[in-house]
């Protein structure tokens, strides 16, 4: 998008935007410093990462939760390959906080998230994605809490062997928790960690909403009735969840928020598998081509699953969830990290008042942080 197109950003929504607690509570940045060897402290283009630390300083946003995401095959690589992996991540993002002292800060509560906000750094917090990370151990669920995870996501779209997965993909279970289940949302409650709700099966969150004694947070999920998607939540789901305090933290997906943009994306990526196979390479560079021919998913779009959870589970119970750089296509001038107050100039167009907009960029989760997480043990 040309810089002229850019929808403006008014001089209300820019201060509303500066004084706001602005949270993200889910960004995959650590995935591709590991995975791809990305440099997070230099800029980038849009088109190569959605997130860097200058940009991440230009966004002005106060807190960012950076996930530690163990990839399903971790599963299968013998004792110790998951959790050794959840571990390398948050050792990387702590390092990355240890290198930008200046930017960057770790926070672990509320009360860290404040501070960082006065004293103009970015706090990061750490989320840990995917419950076989933990390898069916709540000993390793303790350590993730003294390493600074504020959050387990109890499930990617593999299931483990006690929560079910929205996908349930490599064949993995997607019913609901088991004892042992029962037992992770427990020691959640008990250490002061979230219980992250997005990827899991219906069936896994209605039993976690009867066994969580603390509310939960859905990171990065966004609204079914809107685009059918299992990894959105159905009306009955962003209701249970706002009912016991929660908050839905919407995903900015193309994929998961447009179903003119999935049904582009699954044939896109049909045809891109059907050409002659050449390298990874070759494949990934056919299929890009293939993407960008895509007219993006409208603001608009964006706009309106926020919209739909604020009405459906009450503007107290949703915020943002990103997801940047776990997603390949993402809506109209929400490029990268530093588009964010246009989502709020876009909720001041539609009429949402100045105390609406704090609480979806970040006072509703800023609220259940303060009232679930605790300060790292000693
Ligand atoms: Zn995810």
């Amino acid at each position: 998008m040309r810089a002229e197109d850019l929808p403006e950003i008014s001089e209300r929504a820019g201060r509303l935007y500066r004084d706001a607690i602005v949270i993200d509570t889910h960004n995959d940045l650590a995935t591709k410093m590991l995975d791809e060897g990305y440099d997070p402290a230099v800029r980038h283009s849009p088109s190569e990462g959605h997130t860097d630390v200058p940009r991440l300083i230009e966004s002005g946003i106060t807190a960012q939760v950076l996930a530690a995401w163990v990839d399903a095959p971790y599963a299968q690589r013998g004792a110790g390959a998951a959790f050794e992996r959840a571990l390398a991540y948050t050792d990387a993002i702590h390092a990355l906080i240890d290198a930008c002292p200046d930017a960057l800060r770790f926070a672990a509560t509320g009360a860290d998230i404040r501070r960082a906000k006065a004293d103009g750094v970015v706090a990061i917090l750490i989320g840990v994605e995917g419950g076989h990370a933990i390898e069916d151990s709540l000993d390793h669920l303790r350590e993730l809490k003294r390493r600074g995870a504020c959050y387990l996501t109890l499930t990617w779209n593999n299931g483990n062997h006690w929560a079910g997965s929205s996908i349930g993909s490599g064949a993995t279970r997607t019913a609901g928790l088991t004892p042992f289940g029962r037992q992770v949302i427990a020691e959640l409650n008990r250490l002061g960690m979230l219980v992250d709700v997005s990827h899991t099966s219906s069936e896994t969150l209605a039993d976690v909403l009867a066994a969580s004694e603390a509310p939960v947070i859905a990171s990065h999920s966004s609204a079914r009735p809107l685009a059918h998607h299992p990894r959105n939540l159905s009306d009955e789901e962003l209701r249970a969840i706002a009912a016991r305090g929660g908050v839905i933290c919407v995903n900015f997906y193309s994929r998961f928020i447009e179903v003119r943009m999935r049904d582009a994306m699954d044939a896109a990526e049909a045809r891109a598998e059907a050409e002659p196979a050449g390298t990874a390479a070759q494949r990934s560079a056919r299929l890009e081509a293939l993407l960008a021919r895509i007219p993006p998913t409208p603001l608009s779009i964006l706009i309106d699953h926020i919209d739909h959870i604020a009405r459906v589970a009450g503007i107290d119970h949703v915020g943002l969830g990103s997801d940047f750089d776990g997603i390949r296509l993402t809506p109209a001038s929400l490029d990268d990290v530093t588009a964010y107050p246009r989502i709020a100039q876009a909720l001041l167009d539609r009429g949402y008042s100045d105390d609406d907009v704090r609480k979806v960029l970040g006072a509703n989760v800023l609220r259940l942080i303060d009232t679930v997480v605790t300060a790292i043990p000693r």
